[in-house]
């Protein structure tokens, strides 16, 4: 079942590409598997404001434990989620375990801080979105600011016009959005004033290039962002002299292996009763990863 190319019949479907397809598959069949038998987690990554050295939110980030397979990142499920259409159900189950969390730990009566989602292009062609996540916070009893959608730049390339639309329904809705991965997307920035925005997030690659190239490009950044008004959270922070750089250049939030991994909810609670409690967040040693 080769196919051939019609010109010179070279030949484009190799064994190894087979392989691939296959393995694309079977993993296709098992996340199905999972979202219905309700097997993905989420975990939580904190996000620390410089200036008050204050827990403003937390980056949910899926997470799939395979009994066979073991654990499998989300760069690899999450393409596979996209291009199969599981990424609806997929993105909604999140959505729902962010609010819920959330719920939980406001009748603990720990709030004010917000939890931001990961949302793929498709999931912004779904007009349903909306009134979707309306019904999700109404069900939980949660301010509409208290949730944050994280959309990567290279997203906003195709269809922009739909895109803004609907990002501008969920906006007016109080729900807060950012723009993920910035820097990395070669998107135009003559887009940017028009989006309806809160949020920056610089990408970690440039966080990982300080000292060095990423001083001046995450300085830009910030400066951009700020003509803007808008906030600025830097990604991947992991080291004193990284996070020394960003806090002189004002750079507003910071989130990275530094503050703390990704954590299990038990493990994100236990975290935030110790920041009520007022142990400062970056001087208390950061738990085991989730
Ligand atoms: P992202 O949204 O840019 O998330 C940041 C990634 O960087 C996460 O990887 C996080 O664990 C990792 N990270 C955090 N701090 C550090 C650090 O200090 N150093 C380093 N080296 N890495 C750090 P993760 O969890 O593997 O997720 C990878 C990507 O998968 C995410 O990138 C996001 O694009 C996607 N993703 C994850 N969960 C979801 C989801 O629920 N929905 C969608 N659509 N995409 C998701
Ligand atoms: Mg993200
Ligand atoms: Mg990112
Ligand atoms: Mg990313």
């Amino acid at each position: 079942q080769a196919k051939r190319n019609g010109r010179n019949g070279f030949e484009l479907f190799r064994p190894e590409m087979n392989q691939r397809n296959e393995q694309r598959l079977r993993l296709r069949a098992e996340l199905r598997k999972a979202l219905d038998h309700d097997a993905l987690e989420l975990a939580y990554q904190p996000q620390l404001a410089i200036a008050s050295d204050r827990v403003v939110g937390f980056e949910a980030l899926a997470r799939w434990n395979h009994p066979e397979l073991g654990p499998i990142s989300p760069a690899e499920f999450i393409p596979v989620a996209e291009e199969s259409g599981l990424i609806l159900p997929l993105g909604r189950w999140v959505i729902r375990a962010a609010c819920r969390q959330m719920a939980q730990w406001q009748a603990q009566g720990l709030a004010g801080f917000r939890v931001a989602v990961n949302v793929s292009a498709r999931q912004l062609r779904d007009a349903q979105l909306p009134e979707f996540i309306d019904a999700t916070l109404v069900a939980h009893r949660l301010a509409p600011e208290r949730l944050e959608l994280e959309i990567t730049e290279s997203l906003l390339l195709d269809n922009a016009e739909t895109h803004i639309a609907l990002l501008r329904r969920l906006r007016a809705r109080g729900i807060r959005l950012s723009i993920d991965d910035f820097g990395t997307g070669f998107s135009s920035m003559a887009y940017l004033p028009r989006l309806p925005l809160d949020q920056l997030k610089i990408d970690g690659s440039f966080v990982r290039a300080i000292p060095g190239d990423g001083e001046a490009i995450t300085t830009a950044i910030i400066a951009m962002a700020h003509h803007l008004r808008l906030e600025v959270v830097a990604e991947g922070v992991e080291d004193a002299v990284q996070f020394e750089y960003l806090r002189r250049a004002g750079c507003d939030v910071m989130q990275g292996y530094l503050l703390s991994r990704p954590l299990a909810p038990e493990q994100a609670t236990a975290f935030l009763h110790r920041h009520v409690a007022g142990v400062d967040p970056l001087a208390a040693a950061a738990p085991a990863a989730a």
